[in-house]
C-alpha cells in the first residue's frame, strides 16, 4: 500500500496530531490548557492572576507555553511537565474514526506524525482514534529534543510582576531570549522533521490546524494544508474543514492507485464522512 507510486507528485504525508486528526470541539485542547496553568500555578508558583496572558503570550511566541517557560529560565522535568499536563485529557472524548482510517490506509505514500506533544500522549491519541497502525512513525517532542541534549537553559529565570509582560520576554539588547526547546513552528524544527523524516519537502504535504505552523511548513518548502479552516491562509496550498474532506481537496494525491480494491471501502464512508465534516 505504502510503495512508491512512480511519477507521483508526492512521496510522504506529515500530519500534525491534535485538532487536525480529531477536531478542536473534542475538547483537549481546552483541558490541556487548563492543565499547564495549573501547573505554572502549583509547580512553579506563578501568580495566579498573571497565568493566563502569560501562557497566551508564551504560546504565541515560543509555539509551545513549556518552551516559553524553558525560555525563561523556569527549570522542571520535562516527562513529569507531560504527565501533569496530559495524565487527566478527556481521552474518553476521542473516538474510533473508521472513516479516516480507511482514508489513511488507501493513501499509497508515507504517512508520519509531526506533533508538538510528546509520544506518549500521540499513542495515545492514535489508540483512541483507531490509527495507532496508520503511521510508519511519530516525529514529536522526544524527536526533537533527545534527553542527551542539555535541558537545562543558560538562562536566568525572569519573574514577570508587571502586566507587561510582553515586555519582560525582551532581553536587555531587545531581542527574544531563545528557548532549548525545539518545537513548531520554528523553522528548525521543520527542518528537522524534515531530516528526521528524511523526505524531499517538495514531494511531502504537511497537514496543520495551526496558521503560523503552515506559514513555517511553507517557508520550509512544504506543500502544506490547512485543516479545520473552509478558506486558505498565508502559506497554505490547500484548506480542509475536515481532516475527512482529504480526498475531496487533493485528489492527486491517489494518482496512480488502482482503485479497485478500496473505492467501495471509500463510497460506504463518503456519506458518514460528509456528515462528520
Ligand atoms: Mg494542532
Amino acid at each position: 500500500m505504502e510503495a512508491i507510486v512512480e511519477g507521483s507528485k508526492y512521496e510522504c504525508l506529515l500530519f500534525d496530531l491534535d485538532d487536525t486528526l480529531y477536531p478542536l470541539s473534542a475538547g483537549i485542547n481546552l483541558a490541556c490548557r487548563k492543565n499547564i496553568q495549573d501547573y505554572m500555578l502549583h509547580h512553579l508558583q506563578i501568580e495566579e492572576g498573571q497565568i493566563a496572558e502569560m501562557c497566551l503570550e508564551l504560546y504565541k511566541e515560543y509555539g509551545t507555553t513549556m518552551a516559553g517557560l524553558k525560555a525563561l529560565g523556569y527549570e522542571f522535568d520535562n516527562d513529569e511537565f507531560h504527565a501533569n499536563v496530559h495524565g487527566t485529557l478527556p481521552y474518553d472524548n476521542l473516538r474510533l474514526d473508521p472513516v479516516l482510517r480507511a482514508l489513511l490506509l488507501s493513501i499509497p505514500h508515507r504517512k508520519i506524525i509531526f506533533t508538538n506533544s510528546d509520544k506518549a500522549h500521540a499513542e495515545e491519541v492514535l489508540r483512541r482514534l483507531g490509527l495507532q497502525d496508520c503511521f510508519e512513525g511519530i516525529i514529536c517532542f522526544d524527536s526533537l529534543n533527545p534527553p542527551a541534549l542539555p535541558c537545562n537553559s543558560p538562562y536566568k529565570p525572569l519573574s514577570p510582576t508587571s502586566d507587561e509582560l510582553s515586555a519582560d520576554l525582551k532581553e536587555s539588547d531587545g531581542s527574544t531570549p531563545k528557548s532549548p526547546i525545539l518545537c513548531k513552528p520554528s523553522i528548525e524544527a521543520m527542518e528537522a522533521a524534515i531530516r528526521i523524516a528524511n523526505v524531499d519537502p517538495d514531494k511531502t504535504i504537511f497537514f496543520d490546524d495551526s496558521i503560523r505552523n503552515i506559514a513555517s511548513g511553507k517557508a520550509a518548502g512544504l506543500h502544506t494544508v490547512i485543516v479545520g479552516r473552509p478558506t486558505l491562509v498565508p502559506g497554505a496550498d490547500h484548506a480542509l474543514e475536515s481532516i475527512h474532506n482529504i480526498k475531496e481537496a487533493l485528489p492527486e494525491i491517489w494518482d496512480g492507485q488502482d482503485w479497485s480494491e478500496s473505492d467501495g471501502v471509500l463510497a460506504s464512508t463518503a456519506a458518514e464522512a460528509a456528515v462528520v465534516a
